[in-house]
């Protein structure tokens, strides 16, 4: 009889897994894929041999769950941070403008920061100040006025220019959201801004991890679970959970065995958590909805060059099909003379079915406009990764319908970054979804 049974090997599931067998747990894990990590892993590219992400993740200080995760499992200095989160922004005819936040107290570090933003014009810059002072100015009635608006009606409410739409808000709102900002919840949008532009110093900086995914966050882990007596089993499917009584008692495997727990956590993605719950709790509050919510997609296209003609980290396009293209071989350190560029297309509804040769034609193009001198190199390797369920859509309409982390039965919890964490579908999310399910755990264990 375990203490827990966790349903899913992404970071959600993970974090759950680890911060139990640190409490001293016996926990059982059990993953359907051949591999943990969930949508975030890498794996070596078989032509060139460089270890590929599943898509490019950024992170920033304010993700403090997933610091203590790394922590736990001793990989946190496996990340490399900017601290003054400098990003450079370029458009086809304005060319290039950095954004970064300056050496001063907050808010002057951001004040400034965009008060250099060349992309926009004074008066422009002037108007930022707006939003500046609502997420200053933070309270209770700005969180219930946010919860009914678009990205795009809170924009309106501040009266930010078309500029300032293109040049700053629709580019980050993108990223952050993975969703167009005419239907993302201006909510989340907000708060993302404040943790991480108006928290401590160290919230703003962007890290990046200088390994491939799963050496971050799965490899490690397996090795603490490991070590912590906690069992894990891939290719393991969970057909559904196993009910006695009114109770949870375990997990039944696909193929029929049942594993007994005095607990059970879900940290299934959203569209399969209807599969694995009783068909009489589909009909009812909150789990009726859950099938509402939709999918965002995400498409990464990775281009090798015979030399490496990009001396920038990453950058950020407006007005392009590609959002942002990371250099590689800077992010993870190599000898490597060739050139590897991952780009990123975020909300990616229109480009998930178009071939393999198009999304690497529209990239290519890019590249050549931003980087005139790679027009000279040559491509040597493609590879186009769709995730066609990156994240939730996090519309105004999805974030009512994601579910907490307690259920209507007292030994079952739901984690997931698609679950209420208050935060937008991201790591820190399912991390932090991964740890409350395993406070409830202890917390009812302790009762018993
Ligand atoms: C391309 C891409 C780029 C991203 N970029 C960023 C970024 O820059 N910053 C950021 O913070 N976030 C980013 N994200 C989001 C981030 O990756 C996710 O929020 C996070 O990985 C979700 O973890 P999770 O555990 O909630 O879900 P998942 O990773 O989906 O884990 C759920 C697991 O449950 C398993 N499972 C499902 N059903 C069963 C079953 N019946 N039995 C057993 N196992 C089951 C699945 O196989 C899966 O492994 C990105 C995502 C993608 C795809």
């Amino acid at each position: 009889m375990y203490d827990s049974i966790i349903i899913g090997g992404g970071l959600s599931g993970l974090a759950a897994a680890v911060k139990l067998a640190d409490g001293g747990k016996k926990i059982a894990l059990f993953e359907q894929a051949p591999r943990l990590g969930g949508r975030c892993y890498s794996f070596v590219d078989k032509t060139t041999g460089d270890i590929v992400d599943n898509g490019q993740h950024l992170l920033v200080g304010a993700y403090y769950n997933l610091m203590e995760y790394l922590d736990l499992i001793g990989t946190r200095n496996l990340l490399s941070s900017q601290p003054r989160s400098k990003v450079i922004f370029f458009e086809a005819k304005r060319g290039m403008s950095a954004f970064s936040l300056k050496e001063l107290p907050k808010p002057l570090n951001l004040l400034f920061g965009l008060f250099n933003y060349k992309h926009l014009n004074p008066i422009d810059r002037l108007k930022l100040l707006r939003i500046g002072i609502e997420l200053f100015n933070w309270a209770a009635s700005t969180e219930l006025r946010l919860k009914k608006l678009t990205i795009d009606e809170w924009l309106d409410q501040q009266r930010q220019s078309e500029d300032a739409r293109k040049y700053l808000w629709h580019p980050l709102a993108i990223s952050i959201m993975n969703e167009s900002p005419k239907i993302a919840s201006a909510l989340l949008f907000a708060r993302a801004l404040r943790a991480t532009f108006l928290g401590s110093k160290n919230d703003s900086a962007i890290l990046m991890p200088a390994v491939g995914q799963s050496d971050l966050y799965s490899e490690p882990a397996i090795r603490f679970l490991e070590n912590h007596s906690a069992e894990i089993f891939i290719n393991k499917q969970v057909a559904s959970l196993f009910l006695r009584d009114g109770e949870i008692k375990g997990v039944k495997l696909q193929g029929g065995e049942i594993i007994e727990s005095k607990s059970v956590v879900s940290a299934v993605n959203s569209h399969a958590f209807s599969d694995i719950i009783p068909e009489e709790w589909k009909r009812e509050k909150p789990f009726c909805d859950i099938e509402k919510i939709q999918s965002s997609p995400i498409v990464s296209v990775n281009l090798w060059f015979d030399n490496d003609f990009m001396d920038i980290d990453s950058i950020g396009l407006i007005g392009g099909n590609i959002h942002w293209f990371f250099n590689r071989r800077r992010i993870i350190s190599s000898e490597k003379k060739t050139g590897y560029l991952s780009g990123v297309i975020s909300a990616a509804r229109d480009y998930v079915n178009l071939t393999n040769e198009e999304i690497t034609g529209l990239a290519l193009k890019e590249i050549h406009g931003i980087f005139p001198q790679s027009k000279k190199s040559k491509l040597i390797n493609s590879l186009v990764i769709r995730e066609k369920r990156a994240t939730i859509s996090a519309t105004v309409d999805a974030e009512i319908l994601r579910p907490g982390v307690e259920s209507q039965i007292n030994n079952f919890f739901i984690a997931g970054d698609w679950t209420n964490t208050g935060l937008p579908a991201t790591i820190e999310g399912a991390v932090l979804s991964g740890f409350k399910a395993a406070s409830r755990v202890m917390s009812l264990l302790s009762n018993q």
